[in-house]
């Protein structure tokens, strides 16, 4: 106990990931670089924010084993986005503007939300691609972004 040292984070303690048992896995993924979903294998669709039971068609279930991990290829299509313009935390606040974009993953089903820092605003589209990267968070977690592909 005491204070924990941060590594190359950019994100204070206060914005680290809560990890619940449900969600262990994909946080530990996320600290290798993998993006890790879960597929069911009762309607063959994945999902993102991991969940004990299938969202789509609620018989795949983690205790019965019919809902599994896999790890994503990363890139996917942007669904949706918004540009963030105002932000009173740091960094975000620092960091303005930026767009957060709404992601399907090749990955039939999985949608996942992440900031595209590196991306000008001017130049998000619906329908774009985009590969997943990972900014680290804390010792456990980093958090999954996009950047354009190519
Ligand atoms: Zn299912």
């Amino acid at each position: 106990v005491g204070e924990t040292v941060v590594g190359e984070t950019e994100f204070p303690k206060y914005l680290w990931p809560r990890i619940t048992p449900e969600a262990a896995e994909f946080w530990a993924g996320t600290v290798r670089g993998q993006l890790r979903i879960q597929r069911c294998s009762a309607c063959g669709l994945h999902q993102h924010y991991p969940r004990s039971v299938c969202s789509h068609c609620g018989r795949g279930s983690l205790e019965e084993g019919t809902l599994g991990w896999v790890t994503a290829g990363g890139a996917g299509t942007v669904h949706s986005f918004t540009v963030i313009r105002q932000h009173g935390i740091p960094p975000f606040d620092e960091a303005v503007p930026y767009v957060v974009a709404l992601v399907d993953l090749d990955e039939p089903g999985a949608r996942v939300l992440g900031r595209m820092p590196t991306l000008e605003p001017e130049a998000a589209a619906i329908g774009m691609r985009v590969d997943a990267t990972f900014a680290p968070a804390s010792d456990d977690a980093a958090f999954v972004e996009f950047r354009a592909s190519g």
